[in-house]
């Protein structure tokens, strides 16, 4: 079982990446369940993830209500996290973002699909869940667990889903899976569109998709976190600690 001092530096420098490879903005936010107390995630305080410190991590029950706030103040929409927390008790990581070249695929009726090796962990397809179906008129934030239980239903096994207008949501078995799925679903997202320009786009077939799943293990996903850690100026760390 990890430790959780790692673990708490791990999601720090998990906030870096997600800034440095612009998955998130000043929005954004990436999750990681509690390593020893599995009915509890934790998660920054409401901050720009590129600036998150140890000091701002915080700890939830999976309904969102923080353990111990102590004054710091929690970002509104961690009912998100909890509800895939709730709904999946193999998932240790949860990211959401706004990353820019996944928002079409919600928007339009193209699907958004793996189309290159590296991003198969994405999955097959990535479904759509439209906040306004059961909601209504919202600002399309995610503000109680209600609504994460519905996005969650709409994510449902699967690693990956849009959100409508807003953005997408990942879930992961580790939390660097969840960073390394982050990163690739906004390059597939990116390279769909430039190849959708150009006419017809040859994806990945069903079975590539399960090959290159079955394949994608610690080693190959360290590599990836060690390349990241450099970029975003933070130590590496212990690999494969998950
Ligand atoms: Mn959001």
């Amino acid at each position: 079982m990890a430790d959780l001092d790692l673990v708490l530096e791990e999601l720090v420098t998990a906030n870096r990446i997600l800034a440095h490879e612009g998955v998130v903005d000043g929005f954004g936010h990436v999750t990681v369940r509690h390593p020893q107390r599995p009915d509890r995630f934790l998660m920054s305080r409401a901050r720009a993830p590129d600036c998150v410190e140890l000091a701002d991590l915080m700890e939830f029950t999976l309904e969102g209500d923080p353990v111990d706030a102590k004054g710091r103040k929690p970002y509104l929409e961690r009912f998100i996290h909890g509800a895939v927390y709730e709904a999946r008790p193999e998932i240790m990581s949860v990211v959401h973002n706004h990353s820019p070249s996944t928002i079409p695929f919600g928007i339009t009726s193209k699907r958004l699909r793996p189309l290159m090796h590296m991003c198969a962990t994405i999955g097959h397809e990535v479904p759509v869940w439209d906040i306004h179906d059961k909601f209504g008129d919202t600002s399309l934030l995610v503000t109680d667990m209600d609504m994460g239980r519905d996005l969650a239903k709409t994510l449902g096994a699967r690693p990956t889903a849009l959100m409508r207008g807003h953005g997408c949501v990942v879930a992961a078995e580790t939390l660097r899976k969840a960073v390394w799925v982050s990163i690739y679903l906004e390059l597939n997202a990116n390279l769909q569109m430039k190849a959708m320009a150009m006419g017809d786009v040859t994806f990945l077939s069903p079975g590539e998709v399960d090959a290159v799943i079955s394949r994608t293990n610690a080693f190959g996903i360290d590599r990836g976190w060690e390349y990241w850690c450099r970029r975003a100026a933070r130590p590496a760390g212990a690999l494969e600690i998950d």
